[in-house]
């Protein structure tokens, strides 16, 4: 991986002219082991959003032709509304998010993807990653200006323009309690990020890309409670009025989802809200117990050992 960043950051400004959709590609997103060469169909057309509903009908996926990745799954984000996705590793919900995003097609036989009724297959590439924007775990900034990693969601965004996404992505003051503010350096040569603020670089970036449809991937390490608040305001502001679907590690955002889905080897287990799963009593309850047990055991001090 560092081997393909090196040259990236060195040609960010000749990339950025040449393929602004390449910004959500794997090395942003992590979300990619091996590519298959997804072509275009000769007669495919642009993608039109008009709602950004995003369905999946009956999806069955394998890698390998082999072991099942995902099998028949099916769920309908309704435009606008936020659908999480839970289950232990493996359970299958990255390959939904890579699905969406066509780093593998789905064969004959294997369901349908549909935005707004259109199959993904049937549209052109450039449109349909046009349309998603890819907030990822540990998002890739480049060796550059603060300004620049946000201003990267929209070619010719204004100065004003980064510092309102900053703003609504809780970085503005962040940055401005940097020397340099916009201009300051960030990476390797600059200030090092925390994991949660190069997340909200990476909302405010996509904010001003103002994408329809979102595929959020949560980072799995505890948060303190500011910078979870602040991430979870961002999010907020993200997520009003687009449809997305995020793979969710942390209790907070899996709450407030309109529909979560639980996956366990490939399988949509358990549907519902986060009271309707709660009150199920099944794989989703008994994840939610050993996620408070984990943080409660995490937080609380053991008392001193007694002197023997
Ligand atoms: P995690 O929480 O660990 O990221 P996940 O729920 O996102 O897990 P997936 O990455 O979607 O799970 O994996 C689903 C299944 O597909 C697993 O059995 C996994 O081993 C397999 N798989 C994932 N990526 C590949 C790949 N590139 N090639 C072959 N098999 C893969």
């Amino acid at each position: 991986f560092a081997q393909l960043y090196a040259p990236l950051n060195n040609l960010g400004f000749v990339y950025r002219s040449i393929n602004q959709s390449l910004v959500d590609t794997e090395r942003l997103l992590k979300l990619l082991a091996e590519p298959t060469e997804i072509n275009d169909n000769p007669n495919a057309k642009d993608l039109i959003v008009e709602n950004g509903e995003v369905e999946f009908e009956n999806v069955s996926f394998s890698y390998d032709h082999r072991t099942t990745a995902l099998h028949g799954v099916s769920f309908k984000v309704p435009a606008g509304s936020s659908v999480a996705l839970v289950g232990e590793s493996g359970a299958g919900k990255s390959t939904i998010l890579r699905l969406l995003y066509r780093f593998y097609d789905l064969g004959p036989g294997e369901g349908r993807i549909l935005i707004d009724g259109q199959d993904i297959r049937d549209v052109s590439q450039a449109s349909l990653r046009a349309a998603i924007g890819v907030v990822p775990q540990d998002p890739v900034l480049f060796n550059t200006g603060i300004g620049y990693n946000i201003g990267y969601g929209k070619f010719d965004a204004s100065s004003s323009e980064i510092e309102a996404a900053a703003q609504a992505a809780q970085m503005h003051e962040r940055i401005m309690s940097f020397p340099d503010g916009y201009e300051t350096k960030v990476g390797e040569r600059g200030v090092r990020l925390s994991g949660g603020e190069k997340q909200r670089v990476a909302i405010a970036r996509t904010l001003l890309k103002n994408p329809p449809i979102l595929l959020l991937d949560e980072a799995t390490s505890a948060l303190d409670t500011s910078t979870e608040k602040d991430i979870q305001k961002a999010l907020q502001n993200l997520q009003r009025g687009r449809s997305s679907l995020s793979i969710a590690h942390r209790l907070s955002t899996i709450a407030s989802a309109d529909l979560i889905l639980v996956l366990k080897d490939g399988q949509i287990v358990e549907r519902g809200s986060h009271k309707e799963l709660l009150a199920l009593d099944g794989v989703f309850a008994s994840m939610w117990a050993d996620q408070i047990t984990a943080s409660e055991s995490a937080t609380v001090i053991p008392p001193p050992a007694e002197p023997v």
